[in-house]
């Protein structure tokens, strides 16, 4: 991995230096004067995602799930990009439109250096992750179609050496376990079982009355006891279960970092983690950590997080929210190399809006496109502030 962050700055320095290389930074050349006259438009989209089963994790249930999508215009070229707003992370799509309204991009010009551009957005106003991982994915979208390019092969990485995906079973009654384990079945190598609920073990047991396929689990902070937890990690791990997510509650850290020690599965973090100044406080505690674009403003962050997750030794997993082909595509960009992934968002929805990364034996595989790898399907109309 750091060979590939090495050979990142390599090609943006060699990019920045070079007066010949056909690239954003080159100077003098009429494409750049043109592109000096140029701005970025912004404009946005509340869209409602239909789920094809009702979801229930611990805690709660829901059919849809509201999301805005953002697409910045530039010099004939446009970036798309997503807000997936589940509503226990208390952003709507009128926060996010709110929080559109104040973005200004008049003063930046697209370039792979966002550093500026992103600063920017997150001193805006606190918060509002989401909405400014849409903003932040439709800038990375728009900058990949300048120079032509997926992001993956900008970050250096292989698009196929990826880890499956998981694909998430909700909880539910035996019947319904048992019909959705089928649905997957020659789809996916592994399983994401949303445990935390009155009845665990039953769910287990279900699916392994249909399949053998390794399992993980997430229990969403439901299990409130260590002890009970240990118990119910070594048991599970008998029935071929490989990882475990946020077992206990969030602040509860003293209590989880016992149980990782204790625990013969990894336990990652989710809902005690949310952005990169997170993550140190986060090692010895957890054994992973995953990452989700939604939380932690957008793939800028994302490519730091797995960058300083990686180099204090743990693992890393990405993950998502019921989501379109659009920030699957953008995730998908830059998981190469982890542990886990359960990119499986899109493909619970059913009236997705977009193409791009697709699932192939198992695995989320970004598509050739340039920028983030997608397209829409359908005539999308977009608002600004200007409209
Ligand atoms: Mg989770």
């Amino acid at each position: 991995m750091k060979q590939n962050r090495r050979h990142f700055l390599k090609m943006s320095a060699m990019a920045a230096a070079s007066l010949t290389a056909p690239s954003l930074f080159s100077a003098c050349t009429p494409s750049r004067k043109k592109q000096l006259k140029a701005t970025m438009n912004l404009s946005w989209k509340p869209y409602n995602l239909q789920l094809n089963h009702t979801f229930t994790i611990s805690g709660f249930s829901r059919k849809t799930t509201p999301i805005v999508l953002v697409k910045i215009e530039y010099d004939g070229l446009e970036g798309y990009g997503e807000a997936s707003l589940p509503p226990y992370l208390g952003e709507t799509q009128d926060s996010v439109i709110e929080f559109l309204k104040k973005v200004d991009l008049s003063a930046f010009t697209p370039s792979r250096e966002m550093e500026e551009v992103i600063a920017y957005l997150d001193g805006i106003v606190e918060g509002n992750t989401a909405a400014k991982a849409a903003v932040d994915i439709a800038l990375h979208d728009l900058v990949g179609k300048i120079e032509e390019t997926p992001w993956y092969k900008i970050y250096g990485l292989d698009k196929y050496k990826v880890p499956d995906t998981t694909f998430t079973i909700g909880i539910d009654t035996d019947d319904v376990v048992r019909e959705k384990t089928r649905e997957a079945l020659g789809r996916f190598n592994i399983l994401k079982v949303k445990v935390g609920g009155p009845d665990d073990k039953r769910m287990i047991e279900a699916i392994r009355s249909e399949t053998d396929l390794p399992l993980a689990v997430d229990a969403n902070q439901g299990w409130k006891d260590r002890r009970q937890a240990l118990d119910m990690i070594f048991w599970m791990k008998e029935r071929g279960v490989v990882m475990v997510e946020q077992p206990m509650p969030k602040e509860d850290l003293d209590s989880i970092a016992r149980l990782t020690e204790e625990s013969p599965l990894p336990i990652f973090a989710d809902e005690s983690i949310q952005r990169l100044s997170d993550v140190e406080r986060l090692k010895g505690i957890f054994s992973g950590i995953n990452i989700k674009l939604m939380k932690c403003t957008g793939m800028h962050e994302a490519w730091k997080m797995r960058e300083l997750v990686q180099s204090l030794g743990m693992k890393v997993m990405i993950g998502c929210m019921t989501e379109t082909s659009c920030a699957i595509s953008a995730a998908a960009q830059l998981y190469s190399g982890m542990d886990f992934a359960d990119l499986d968002g899109a493909l619970l929805i059913g009236n997705d809006c977009f193409e791009g990364a697709t699932l192939e034996r198992g695995k989320i595989i970004a598509s050739d496109l340039p920028g983030i790898g997608v397209k829409p399907i359908q005539e999308l109309t977009f608002f600004s502030y200007r409209d």
